[in-house]
């Protein structure tokens, strides 16, 4: 059985797990950007991938039955035209146009794009930095919607470097580039922690053997991330300070 009859009672507990440091005397950190950071209360980003499954499948589709959590941007075009029947050989080519065009509609609609950070967030930045940490952005967001959300949000200007998954189509291979990033900035060594709301960024980070922060302040529940058994399991970015 799911968790579904004392949901309530979990959420009443304090942080789950243990990192082997404090949480903040890792030397660099990788933070998704939605569901962790921020949430989008529009559908501007919903909207570009209708239009751009509408170009490669050739009829109108949908992002129902795709997970979009935790998911990168190329993969949720990916399951969608799968789920849709449309054969790999017909999309497959276009998705670079498909990603530029997603970009585009992006851009020309981001007026309308209204982010809210998560609570804490701006504090946790804050006091990372203020320890020298190295401070980046490992997110399934193409490039330019993810700097467009991220400036919307006023949380650009925070982070050291960003790995977008701009040609990339699984959350380990994205993280993989911001361990790269991570690393050219703060030493071969560095200890590295992540940051996320998914129980896909708890397995990417397990997969590149690093320490992992699940937050539930995404979609899903607490005791959903807590069973992917990250290092540490929180409510909010707010149990972090004092
Ligand atoms: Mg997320």
């Amino acid at each position: 059985m799911e968790s579904t009859l004392q949901p309530a009672a979990d959420d009443r507990l304090g942080p789950r797990g243990s990192l082997t440091r404090p949480w903040d005397e890792f030397d660099a950190y990788l933070f998704d950007v939605d569901g962790t950071l921020l949430n989008c209360k529009d559908a501007v980003h919903y909207f570009a991938f209708c239009e751009a499954l509408k170009a490669l499948a050739g009829r109108e589709l949908n992002l129902d039955g795709v997970t979009a959590h935790g998911n990168t941007d190329i993969g949720i075009l990916r399951d969608a035209l799968n789920l849709a029947g449309v054969a790999e050989a017909d999309w497959r080519p276009r998705v670079p146009e498909a990603c530029m065009s997603m970009a585009a509609y992006v851009e020309a609609n981001r007026d309308e794009i209204i982010t809210e950070a998560l609570p804490a967030t701006r504090e946790v930045l804050q006091h990372l930095r203020a320890k020298k940490a190295v401070l980046g952005v490992a997110t399934g967001n193409l490039e330019s919607i993810g700097k467009i959300k991220l400036d919307a949000c006023g949380l650009l200007q925070n982070f050291d470097f960003f790995a977008f998954s701009d040609g990339l189509e699984t959350r380990a291979d994205v993280y993989k580039r911001a361990l790269e990033r991570a690393c050219d900035l703060a030493g071969p060594d560095a200890a590295i922690c992540a940051v996320g709301d998914t129980p896909a960024d708890v397995r990417a980070a397990q997969h590149h053997g690093i320490e992992v922060i699940a937050v539930a302040t995404g979609i899903h529940p607490r005791e959903e991330l807590s069973r992917e058994q990250p290092d540490l399991c929180l409510s909010s970015l707010s149990e972090l300070l004092p």
